[in-house]
């Protein structure tokens, strides 16, 4: 391929020199000649031609010799007549025969090899495209698992579908049905295109993406052919992945009025659930979806045999903050002053997206300064340019003080479900927000028991206080926050519920209210009591205990993210 265009060069330039050189070589030195000189040649016979091309000159040349002489053109009627007269050759225009063939061929060699050049050109983009194409064929998305860092639950979650797409018998054979459909939701820049790309990559199967923001404002009719197009291109490929971003564009709740856009919304989304429901079970498509905006979704998305695998993208932790700087830092030459770990750290609440944009951004200003090395001042600068550029919504500019009442408030669930609930396994407690819940949250997996205890619920209850009891305790009762809202939410119904269904509370008695008509404010009074009761209880242990809540809020604040293990570590 390569000794080939050199070679085509190589000939293009031999038939240039050819034509040129040509073209030199009848191109002769002219000497000048008076018109008086002229005439005594004429009546010597020593003239053999006379080219006259312009009311200026004539050429002329003389029998012997092969100098070509330049002569005033008198412009006389009859000249011509009075030249051919005397027996000379005389020709109109501006070469002779001999030069003039030797022009043609010049300047067709000229042309061949600028044709040759456009050929080769051309030739050398077809090249390209069909090289392009069986990129697409062979590996469309060259995005591995390798350049997504962090998101490690996610990845595991998307492996089976990754198997899926290569394998689809494997699983229709057990009479298993995949998600057609899987959505990737969380913030924005948070890696949700990255990993789509990445599940294509793996399974090394073509990538197709459109974004639902595309559609809006279309014709009725466009939107829903369009994808009805997407999808046909990808049943073509056989096995691919189609992605679709922001589908909350198209797949948002209906809105009670029917209006022209809601119509055409209404086809697109249609055209999209019937061509998903279209694919048999074992084809290897798979269609993943992402948005920011999980609670705008039309519940028709998320039915079975739709987009029936959720999957939470989140905010990088500390952790997943170093492994993604790491990853985009590792073409870009750093200062030995320049620690990954103070970076991560000094960037809370930054998507993946931001962090990319500050290795990039730093990159950008060492070069500006014409310096070899990114160092701290660098991304001290880039740090504020990636801050101004993020949208307000971001996080990235939570306060110390919202860090510490979240790390507080997650500590004291944390270490309540320690105390009360120690079968319980913690698998997560985190200040990282999530998109379904505010602030941080904790995550505890109860033991797996039929039946649930009077002390249980209790102690349920008490995990759920434990937040706002927390911050009660450091910030005072003056400093308790509306990060309680859900827990107060979940603890009210719990023991509405041991009071008036389950006939556990000692002075209610057992007696289910909803069957009767009982006043209301007796059993709002009796819930109040009990959770009364429950907050000073737990106020009263976390107090007791306050070193533990200490340390995991303190632990909390430099990792953003404990397991049940870190908080053994601290308890044991
Ligand atoms: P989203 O689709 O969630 O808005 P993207 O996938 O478009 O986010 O992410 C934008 C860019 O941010 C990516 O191309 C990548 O450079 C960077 N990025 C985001 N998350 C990660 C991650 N987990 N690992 C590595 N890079 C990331
Ligand atoms: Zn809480």
């Amino acid at each position: 391929m390569k000794n080939k265009k050199i070679l085509i060069i190589a000939i293009s330039i031999v038939l240039i020199v050819i034509g040129i050189s040509g073209w030199l070589l009848v191109k002769k030195e002219y000497k000048d000649m008076s018109y008086n000189e002229f005439i005594k040649n004429i009546n010597q016979s020593s003239i053999d031609e006379v080219r006259i091309i312009d009311d200026n000159i004539l050429y002329v040349r003389l029998k012997d010799n092969k100098i070509t002489y330049k002569v005033p053109n008198p412009l006389k009627d009859g000249f011509k007549e009075y030249l051919l007269l005397k027996d000379i050759k005389v020709t109109l225009g501006n070469t002779s025969p001999i030069q003039k063939s030797f022009q043609t061929i010049g300047v067709g060699l000229v042309l061949i090899g600028i044709l040759w050049f456009v050929r080769k050109g051309s030739s050398d983009n077809k090249q390209v495209i069909v090289d392009a194409n069986k990129r697409n064929v062979n590996n469309n998305s060259v995005v591995k698992f390798s350049n997504v860092a962090g998101n490690n639950e996610a990845k595991e979650l998307v492996k089976d579908i990754i198997d899926f797409i290569k394998t689809p018998d494997k699983y229709s054979e057990l009479g298993a049905r995949m998600p057609r459909g899987v959505l990737l939701y969380g913030p924005p820049g948070t890696g949700k295109t990255l990993m789509a790309k990445a599940v294509a990559g793996e399974a090394n199967v073509p990538f197709y993406a459109v974004s639902g923001s595309d559609f809006i404002q279309m014709y009725v009719g466009v939107g829903a052919s369009r994808i009805r197009k997407l999808f046909n291109k990808a049943k073509k490929s056989e096995k691919a992945v189609i992605f679709i971003d922001e589908i909350d564009a198209i797949g948002k709740v209906r809105a009670g009025k029917a209006s022209a856009s809601n119509d055409e919304r209404d086809q697109t989304l249609n055209a999209l659930l019937t061509e998903m429901s279209g694919f048999n079970d074992n084809e290897g498509i798979v269609v993943i979806a992402a948005t920011n905006r999980i609670d705008t979704l039309d519940p028709a998305l998320l039915r079975p045999g739709r987009f029936d695998r959720q999957i939470e993208i989140g905010l990088p932790d500390y952790n997943a903050r170093k492994a993604i700087l790491s990853l985009h830092a590792k073409n870009k030459p750093l200062h030995d002053s320049i620690k990954i770990d103070d970076i991560a750290k000094d960037t809370v609440y930054f998507s993946g997206a931001m962090l990319e944009n500050l290795m990039n951004e730093a990159a950008i200003i060492t070069a500006n300064n014409n310096e070899k090395a990114i160092s701290k001042k660098h991304i001290d600068k880039a740090f504020y340019t990636v801050i101004a550029g993020a949208e307000k919504k971001d996080r990235s500019n939570i306060t110390d003080i919202d860090r510490k009442i979240t790390a507080y408030h997650e500590a004291g669930h944390a270490l309540m479900t320690k105390l009360l609930l120690p079968d319980n396994i913690i698998s997560k407690v985190t200040i990282i927000p999530s998109t379904r819940g505010a602030g941080g949250f904790s995550m505890s997996i109860p033991k797996d028991r039929m039946y649930q205890s009077k002390k249980d619920i209790i102690s349920n209850i008490k995990v759920l206080l434990a937040g706002r009891v927390a911050e009660e305790i450091i910030f005072g009762l003056d400093g308790v926050t509306t990060g309680a809202t859900n827990d107060i939410e979940k603890a009210s119904n719990l023991i509405k519920d041991y009071v008036v269904k389950y006939g556990m509370d000692n002075d209610f008695g057992i007696f289910n209210s909803e069957s009767a008509n009982i006043n209301d404010s007796t059993i709002i009074k009796q819930c109040r009591n009990e959770i009364k009761k429950a907050y000073g209880s737990t106020k009263e242990i976390l107090e007791k205990n306050k070193d533990f809540l200490d340390s995991i809020a303190d632990m909390l604040m430099e990792k953003e993210t404990i397991t049940n293990d870190d908080i053994d570590s601290i308890y044991a």
